[in-house]
């Protein structure tokens, strides 16, 4: 290793300026270099623009990787949650509040902007060069060292790299899968990618009619993604389906499959009840049924599924028959969704799959098949609920990835540089 080349940070999103913060901290020549102008624009457009910075509590169990959980975890649990929102308020002088009802965590003025120049401005105060409008184009292993090319042609030695380009989701913001490339070349194990958190499309939109209508349901969804039930906001949308239930549980059903296999299917509990429940309701009831169903769902939705079951328009309960009856109660609570995409990387707010997980160091994030290169944030194959958590992971990895490069190849947590 050359100890007079920089420390290269490639990408300044939330895990890079998170990573050449801590590596500036310890005193190491640090330079970013960021495709975009201005860099950290997922932070810009994260919570509505309000930035979701953390969740209030840990939910290790709720985060998906195709690689070893038992090394997500530790990664994670590498920077506590509590130590986290210390930085956030004390070294950055962010106050976080938290949101009661969704147990998120935001800056207490509701700004991302903010969050976005914090970070910014304590890499520069600490010593780190940042320079935007900088995309690489490639990067090449010399020897110990590391030749980085710009898109302008410029070069740059570093003598460690951390590598924080993110992953496909919402290009726009200057992530474009770019990282994947470089690190499949190197001989990384890339875990087929796929949109996360991602909203849900139906063609044709059957319920296009109810676009903007939301409600609180719970869905239970099986697929290539393995298994999952989840009670949260749904919203229809113009063209499918939206809402955190539905981009929680969205990877479960969209998850790529073998050729011609069947889709991930998702059924839907309207009211958050059990069947026995309705059932008793429209046994013993003497209105009409599409009243009977609108008094736990929203009206427009109860009219649909009333036309859905074939139950005629003013049909009163009594007059409903056992076989119409179970198959209003059946809509009501095991609804098959029926969704036939998604929106894509244009709207997946992560990416699924991505580096192995254990293809790096879990505690300072060096490539194990590249010494001196270091990986974090949604590059890695792991990406949690929405709520924060996603962040989380790249304050995480972003931290360990800076101060791993910053302690120099091979070095372990505690080792001396
Ligand atoms: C709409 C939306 C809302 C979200 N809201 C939340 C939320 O509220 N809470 C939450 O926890 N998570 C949220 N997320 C997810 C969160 O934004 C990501 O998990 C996080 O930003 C990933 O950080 P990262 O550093 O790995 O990647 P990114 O933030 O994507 O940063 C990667 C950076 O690398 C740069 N780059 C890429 N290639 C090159 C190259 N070749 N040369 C130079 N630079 C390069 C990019 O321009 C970019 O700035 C949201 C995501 C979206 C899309």
């Amino acid at each position: 290793m050359s100890g007079t080349s920089p420390l290269i940070v490639i990408g300044a999103g939330a895990s890079g300026l998170m990573a050449a913060l801590w590596a500036a901290h310890s005193g190491r020549e640090v330079i970013v270099l960021e495709g975009t102008v201005d860099g950290g624009r997922k932070i810009l457009i994260s919570g509505g623009g309000r930035c979701n910075i953390l969740p209030a509590e840990v939910a290790l169990g709720r985060f998906v990787t195709g690689s070893s959980p038992h090394a997500l975890r530790n990664i994670l649990k590498s920077w506590p949650l509590a130590e986290q929102v210390r930085f956030f308020e004390g070294d950055l002088s962010l106050k976080l509040v938290a949101e009661a009802a969704s147990g998120k965590l935001f800056p207490a003025r509701m700004r991302a902007r903010e969050v976005r120049d914090a970070l910014v401005n304590e890499a520069r105060r600490r010593g780190a060069q940042v320079r935007f409008s900088a995309r690489v184009a490639d990067l090449v292993r010399e020897g110990a060292a590391w030749r980085v090319r710009l898109n302008d042609g410029d070069t740059l030695n570093a003598s460690a790299v951390v590598l924080a380009t993110g992953g496909r989701s919402v290009p726009t913001t200057g992530s474009d899968g770019w990282g994947f490339e470089v690190l499949a070349r190197m001989g990384h194990t890339i875990r087929p990618t796929y949109p996360a958190l991602v909203p849900l499309t139906a063609a044709p939109p059957r319920h296009g009619h109810l676009a903007g209508l939301s409600l609180e349901v719970v869905l239970t969804a099986e697929g290539a993604g393995g298994h999952r039930s989840e009670r949260g906001g749904f919203l229809f949308t113009h063209k499918g389906y939206s809402g955190p239930a539905v981009l929680n549980v969205s990877h479960v059903a969209a998850k790529p499959r073998g050729e011609g296999e069947p889709r991930g299917r998702i059924l839907v509990n309207w009211a958050c009840r059990s069947a026995a429940e309705w059932d008793e309701d429209l046994r013993r009831g003497s209105g009409t049924v599409e009243s009977a169903v609108a008094r736990l769902v929203p009206a427009r939705l109860a009219k649909t599924l009333c036309e859905e079951a074939g139950v005629p328009e003013g049909a009163r309960l009594p007059e409903l028959r056992r076989e119409d009856r179970r198959r209003v109660v059946g809509l009501l609570t095991r609804y098959a969704l029926p969704w036939t995409g998604t929106e894509g990387y244009a709207k997946a707010e992560v990416t699924g799959g991505g580096v192995d997980l254990g293809d790096v160091d879990p505690r300072t994030m060096e490539s194990r098949t590249c010494p001196g290169l270091f990986i974090c944030g949604e590059a890695l194959d792991a990406f949690g609920p929405i709520g924060g958590h996603n962040f989380q992971w790249a304050w995480a990895t972003g931290r360990a990835a800076g101060l791993g490069a910053a302690r120099g190849k091979g070095q372990r947590p505690g080792s001396r540089a």
